[in-house]
């Protein structure tokens, strides 16, 4: 079977691809092949941050790999929090002090327009490859439900009227920026 590698120890995002695969792809998280490097996400874009995951792993251990990076973006903020989304207020992963950065800076403003976004970069022999998903939705005036994590309770999908923190897991994963990604990268890799 097949080998590749996720640059990531998030064992959740690992499952949700490997269940997706399992039938083709063995797929191994960073823990499994050994590698501890924090490998540091210098980029200025989605797309280069997650081609520093896959490419720093193809060139150190030659095998087939994809990373991944994600984030909010706020119109009305000029696309902030964007790939500083994990440490927007400063530490990274607080999400609290996070999602009070960007209430606060929404104050008065109708304009509530965001999506979340997933950017896929794959090394796949030598070659690499991206696969992008988005979710669009608007950022409430307060935040609502306490499932998920991140910017979940303040961000409503549209067509809906619950926020992603009140929604089910299967449901968000359903629909979500990272799912959407996720799905474009198994199409193609169900076809090589
Ligand atoms: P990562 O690249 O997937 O680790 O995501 C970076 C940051 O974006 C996270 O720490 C969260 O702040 C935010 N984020 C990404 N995906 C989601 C999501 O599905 N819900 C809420 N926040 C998210």
């Amino acid at each position: 079977m097949q080998q590749l590698v996720f640059a990531t120890n998030n064992r959740h995002k690992l499952e949700e691809v490997a269940d997706k695969v399992k039938n083709r792809i063995k797929l191994l998280s960073l823990d499994d092949i050994g590698c501890n490097d924090n490998i540091a996400e210098t980029g200025l874009t989605f797309h280069e941050n997650a081609s520093i995951k896959s490419r720093y792993i193809y060139e150190k251990y030659a095998i087939n790999c994809f990373g991944d990076d994600s984030g909010l973006e706020v119109d009305a903020l000029n696309g902030e929090p964007g790939i500083y989304s994990a440490r927007y207020a400063g530490k990274y992963n607080d999400h609290q002090a996070n999602i009070n950065k960007v209430l606060d800076g929404l104050k008065g403003i109708t304009n509530r327009k965001a999506r979340f976004r997933t950017v896929i970069s794959l090394m796949w022999y030598g070659n690499e490859h991206f696969f992008e998903g988005t979710v669009e939705g608007t950022i409430r005036n307060e935040q609502s439900g306490t499932k998920g994590f991140g910017y979940d309770p303040i961000f409503e999908p549209d067509g809906y009227n619950i926020t992603f923190a009140e929604m089910s897991l299967d449901e968000k994963n359903r629909i979500s920026h990272r799912a959407n990604a996720v799905e474009k990268l198994v199409a193609f890799l169900g076809n090589v």
